[in-house]
């Protein structure tokens, strides 16, 4: 389903998760982020893609190895492919694999394209890499905390940030990885969108905006929740602790796991391993 659409970015959102594709196009170039989920879905993007030119093969990005945003990536042969090194890395890529195999399993799926680890051909090293896309830029940085692999693109004119699971307008936010780096991170995008480079935020699930003050606002959310976290570990206040796991929206299973993880990762990074 089409949830925005303009001269240079088309953004996909499937219908589970509110998980967000986008296809960006400069001067002939395509770049497609993260095709998902469901084979019709995917379909669909991969024959929007082929419109535009048809002559340059599309470039795809994966903004890190989580099975939902990686699981298209069959479905696109002979496309470039920009990740993070860490993702070109990943220690476990049939673990991975194994997740989308289970969930098209569950959910009695078949898909018309093999299903593989993205192999990288563009693997992302370091904060500031960059690159010419159509007539404008393509810049990268580090985004780890959420999980190990994150990037966050910035596709400089007109100033799109593909924000991966970061900033979304639902969702609270998730450390698998590390603390610490997903409060780095979280200031990285704010650097960017104070400093008025970001007129498109595109999470990777829910709502894109164009809004600053939305996502000024999503910045905050964010802050609070682990400010409120931080907080409630320091005091040792199950009551906040347990309001805390109310606060995520959708409360499921998932959203149990999500919580403890997090209780049980920023209490590391508070208190080390002797008190978590
Ligand atoms: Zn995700």
């Amino acid at each position: 389903m089409i949830h925005l659409c303009s001269d240079q970015i088309t953004v996909f959102q499937s219908i589970i998760q509110q998980t967000n594709s986008a296809v960006v196009v400069s001067a002939g170039s395509v770049l497609i982020s993260d095709p998902a989920w469901l084979p019709g879905e995917i379909a669909e993007i991969a024959a929007y893609a082929r419109q535009p030119v048809g002559r340059i093969p599309p470039r795809l990005l994966f903004t890190h190895s989580d099975f939902d945003h990686i699981l298209g990536y069959g479905a696109f042969p002979g496309s470039n492919v920009i990740a993070s090194k860490g993702l070109k890395q990943h220690p476990n890529k049939k673990a991975v694999i194994q997740e989308i195999r289970e969930w098209d399993n569950n959910n009695f799926f078949s898909r018309n394209y093999p299903m593989e680890f993205p192999q990288v051909d563009m693997p992302i090293p370091a904060d500031g890499a960059e690159f010419p896309f159509g007539k404008t830029r393509l810049r990268f940085f580090l985004s780890p905390g959420h999980n190990m692999d994150g990037i966050f693109t910035l596709v400089e004119e007109p100033g799109i940030l593909l924000a991966g699971d970061y900033l979304s307008d639902f969702e609270l936010p998730i450390i698998h990885y590390s603390y610490q780096d997903y409060v780095d991170t979280l200031r990285k995008a704010e650097k960017l969108i104070i400093g008025g480079q970001v007129r498109l935020l595109v999470p990777g699930h829910g709502k894109v905006t164009q809004d600053p003050m939305e996502m000024k606002r999503r910045l905050k959310v964010a802050f609070d929740y682990l400010k409120q976290l931080e907080d409630a570990l320091s005091r040792k206040d199950e009551t906040l602790i347990q309001c805390l796991s109310e606060q995520f929206a959708f409360p499921s299973a998932f959203t149990k796991v999500c919580h403890e993880t997090n209780v049980k990762i920023v209490r590391q990074a508070l208190f080390g391993r002797k008190r978590g």
